[in-house]
């Protein structure tokens, strides 16, 4: 069986429309399939007509941002009810603050001579969630950068011109809206936070004393390595193990639906629980 359980479309910041990631889906051979954007279930309507449509096993994700020892870090929600009013609470007031954030970056680029921002970020993005990522797609095509990673650093972080702190919702209180859900909460890809692997062990046990259900052991750009080894902490930490290729659709990403190494062996997958599924 192929499982996907991470992917975003443009409404927050993928390329392609819901309909035409479900069908990509398809097409790449998914029988379980997720759509997981940051802060937002609304795409999840328009997938979930053209997965009845051609028949495609739809999971209902969202990806939920959160501090951590303030840090950063993406939690993905899986199977929620995306009508459940303490999520989309949550929800909403990430949104909330990427809208202020969008604002400040923009303010914080007319300061180097980078005018209009706002309103060109806008013409960028196709719904109203404007991320970080629509500024860097922004700056690489008005010739500022030469690509996304470098207008990241030059602008996007720290004490960059573009840089503004993340204010989310602690990782506790992201795990119980997913809960109150009747989501499963997983640990999006482990291994691109910047930190040792001492410091990732912290975060698992500190996430999974919390309630956290599982962690992506196969990711698009996981390695051999990286998979024997967060699959070993996996069981260390007591937590299911999920898969997912965090596709976007950008040009430059290789990362493809559905292209995922095998699953090692685990005690336990996140679908596990899926009765409908098994
Ligand atoms: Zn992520
Ligand atoms: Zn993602």
């Amino acid at each position: 069986m192929k499982i996907d359980l991470h992917n975003h479309s443009y409404y927050s910041d993928g390329v392609l429309s819901p309909a035409e990631v479900v069908d990509l889906a398809k097409n790449q051979g998914c029988d379980v399939f997720a759509l997981t954007d940051h802060d937002t279930t609304d795409g999840l309507v328009e997938a979930q007509q053209q997965a009845d449509e051609i028949n495609l096993q739809l999971i209902h994700g969202v990806e939920v941002s959160a501090m951590w020892n303030n840090m950063t870090i993406h939690i993905v929600g899986l199977n929620v009810d995306i009508e459940n009013k303490t999520l989309q609470a949550g929800l909403k007031q990430h949104q909330e603050f990427r809208q202020i954030r969008a604002e400040k970056i923009a303010r914080g680029l007319g300061g180097v001579g980078i005018f209009n921002a706002l309103e060109k970020v806008k013409l960028v993005a196709k719904t109203p969630m404007i991320t970080r990522t629509h500024f860097a797609q922004m700056l690489v095509q008005e010739g500022v950068c030469k690509d996304m990673r470098s207008v990241f650093k030059r602008f996007l972080t720290g004490k960059k011109p573009g840089g503004v702190g993340g204010k989310w919702a602690e990782f506790d209180e992201v795990i119980s809206w997913i809960h109150a859900a009747g989501g499963k909460a997983v640990l999006a890809h482990p291994l691109r936070y910047r930190m040792t692997n001492t410091k990732i062990k912290r975060l698992l046990s500190h996430l999974s004393g919390a309630g956290l259900d599982g962690v992506e052991v196969v990711t698009g750009s996981s390695s051999s390595d990286e998979i024997t080894l967060v699959s070993q902490w996996a069981k260390e930490f007591d937590l299911s193990a999920s898969i997912g290729s965090d596709y976007h659709g950008w040009p430059n990403q290789r990362v493809q639906i559905g292209h995922l190494q095998d699953m090692p062996n685990v005690n336990k997958t996140i679908w596990s629980d899926w009765s409908w599924l098994n």
